[in-house]
């Protein structure tokens, strides 16, 4: 089971950001938004700390029996989890590294943004067994990142990436966007080179999707001709061109828009990918579970009186109320010694959002499967589900190894390169 860790705070809002996070934190941060992160982190604490005693007493399906080795991966996300401060980030990581088995080949990874990391936040980091840093850094051009509205310049990077760096962190992934206004072919191109230059362990290279809320939809909305964006042509070139200067520096893409170093890729999103269950802990996070562990973890029942046969899978969301999310850690009768907490006293107050039967868990295995380049495993599937991938896709699959889209062996269906490109097509398919 892997973990997510949401930290909904950041020293401003970047124009194309729909994430869930608030600015306003960090170390400018007034009174009121530092009492705030800080209440937040103890609920967070709160919300971790059950999730440790539910999974340490209840031996729930794929969970292992001790807490200090409930979780394989952890990824603390937001938000910008590096604008915590010294105490906050301290008290947070104490509890994650205790359910963590650090010590075996575990995945910890913490996102940073250039300018809000410091040596002694990084040696933190360390102290406590995260070994892999996130980097958002989008854009080598210092007048792209202004206009997607950065808090740092590339300069500032390179400093926080070279104190990463002297830290000790020898896994760092760095996330670079395309198709950003005013982006052209050579500013791209000169982005993947200094990039690749610096020779990070991963690299992820989305394109930018105008999300509604967000200032340049707005923008758009208004005067679509206002944002500058390449046109379709220009975007086709860029997806190709990343490809070209990656290989050449090195870089294995193991995902439609993930590079690696050999041995490098990212294995919590790799869980993502390949369904495996994870808990999200914190504002919004959302968690993938079986309905069996939904039971017992989420709901407190004993496991006898479990009558579901447990192939259902959920997806859970918490509240995005701040208020409520602090409240109910900080209300004691949440807690889970008390009597009369009843439903309440499970790992928090997530809900369910969807309930996956075991024909959308199959779609979901190959649509999520064929985003990576090694596809999926048929035996796999024939494993989870009982059935052989051809009674259930035969014809989606056939008709797509005719048209060029999949190509398969004795064990792995996967999408061609063109495949990958019109990656879309394919899984539309799978999702009827
Ligand atoms: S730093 Fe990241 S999470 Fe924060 S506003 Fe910018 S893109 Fe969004």
């Amino acid at each position: 089971m892997e973990l997510y860790v949401h930290i909904p705070f950041c020293v401003k809002k970047c124009n194309y950001c729909d994430f869930l996070s608030f600015p306003g934190y960090g170390c400018d941060a007034d009174e009121r938004h530092r009492s705030l992160s800080c209440r937040y982190v103890d609920a967070l604490c709160g919300e971790l700390e059950r999730a440790g005693r539910k999974l340490k007493n209840t031996p729930a399906a794929g969970c292992r029996s001790e807490a200090e080795e409930a979780f394989t991966s952890c990824f603390i996300g937001g938000g910008t989890p590096s604008v915590l401060d010294k105490e906050q980030t301290e008290k947070l990581l104490i509890i994650i590294s205790r359910l963590l088995n650090t010590l075996s080949a575990s995945e910890f990874t913490i996102e940073c943004n250039p300018g809000t990391v410091t040596k002694e936040k990084l040696l933190l980091y360390r102290k406590y067994g995260v070994n892999r840093l996130s980097f958002g850094l989008q854009s080598t051009e210092n007048e792209i990142l202004k206009r997607l509205g950065r808090i740092h310049t590339y300069e500032e990077f390179l400093e926080s990436f070279r104190l990463a760096r002297e830290c000790g962190f020898d896994n760092i992934n760095i996330d670079i966007i395309s198709a950003v206004p005013g982006q052209t072919i050579d500013n791209w191109k000169d982005t993947l080179k200094k990039v690749a230059a610096l020779k990070p362990e991963h690299i992820s290279a989305y394109s930018l999707i105008l999300e509604e809320g967000t200032p340049f939809y707005s923008e758009y909305e208004k005067d679509p001709t206002s944002l500058n964006l390449p046109n379709e042509e220009t975007e086709r070139e860029i997806y190709h061109i990343t490809q070209r200067i990656l290989k050449e520096n090195g870089y294995e893409r193991y995902e439609i828009s993930n590079y690696a170093r050999p041995g490098y890729e990212c294995r919590h999103n790799i869980g993502y990918w390949t369904g495996e269950e994870y808990i999200g802990v914190g504002l919004g996070a959302a968690s993938y579970i079986s309905d069996r562990n939904y039971q017992l973890l989420y709901k407190n029942m004993p496991q006898k009186e479990i009558l579901v046969s447990g192939t259902d899978m959920l997806r859970l969301k918490n509240t995005e109320d701040i208020g409520k999310f602090i409240g109910y850690y900080s209300d004691k009768k949440n807690s889970d010694n008390c009597k009369d907490a009843g439903e309440n006293s499970g790992i928090g107050i997530a809900a369910v959002e969807e309930r996956l039967d075991l024909n959308s868990q199959m779609s979901e295995f190959c649509i999520l499967g064929l985003r990576m380049c090694k596809g999926i495993s048929k035996s796999e599937f024939a494993k989870r589900f009982g059935k052989d991938i051809y009674d259930r896709f035969g014809e989606v699959i056939r008709k797509h190894i005719l048209s060029g889209l999949l190509e398969e062996d004795d064990d792995r269906i996967r999408c061609t390169p063109k495949g990958l490109d019109l990656n879309n097509s394919v899984l539309c398919d799978l999702l009827l």
